[in-house]
């Protein structure tokens, strides 16, 4: 979608440190880590969030999850424990309308979330 920011790096038109990939996703460090691992992964094709994900392609989401574990599992973190959060909506804290589940791991969680 044009001017989606994640639409642009999965095309590559935007740099990001990608740390995989696969035919349908793409996982990336965020910009601003929240703990020691912090990685997003993004399905290359744009929904705007998790409703519309799962309203249009619920194999897609099981993608994104799997990739969520193999990304703490190369990461090093699988082990000791990691949390997959999709923010969604303001109240939420989404603020990047693509959807996109957060990798977080590498230190002890809070709970409950902020
Ligand atoms: P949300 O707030 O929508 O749940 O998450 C969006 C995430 O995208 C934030 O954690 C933010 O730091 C990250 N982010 C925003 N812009 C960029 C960018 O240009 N590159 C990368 N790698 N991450 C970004
Ligand atoms: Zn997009």
């Amino acid at each position: 979608m044009a001017d989606c920011l994640f639409c642009g790096i999965a095309a590559g038109e935007i740099p990001a440190a990608r740390v995989s990939e696969t035919d349908r996703t793409v996982a990336f460090r965020d910009v601003n880590p929240q703990a020691p691992i912090h990685v997003l992964v993004i399905p290359r094709d744009h929904y705007p969030d998790l409703a519309a994900l799962t309203a249009g392609d619920g194999g897609l989401l099981t993608e994104l999850a799997t990739q969520a574990h193999e990304v703490a599992r190369a990461q090093g973190i699988a082990d000791t424990g990691y949390r997959v959060v999709f923010n969604t909506g303001s109240d939420g804290g989404q603020t990047v309308h693509h959807v996109h589940a957060h990798v977080l791991g590498g230190r002890p969680m809070g709970w409950p979330p902020g």
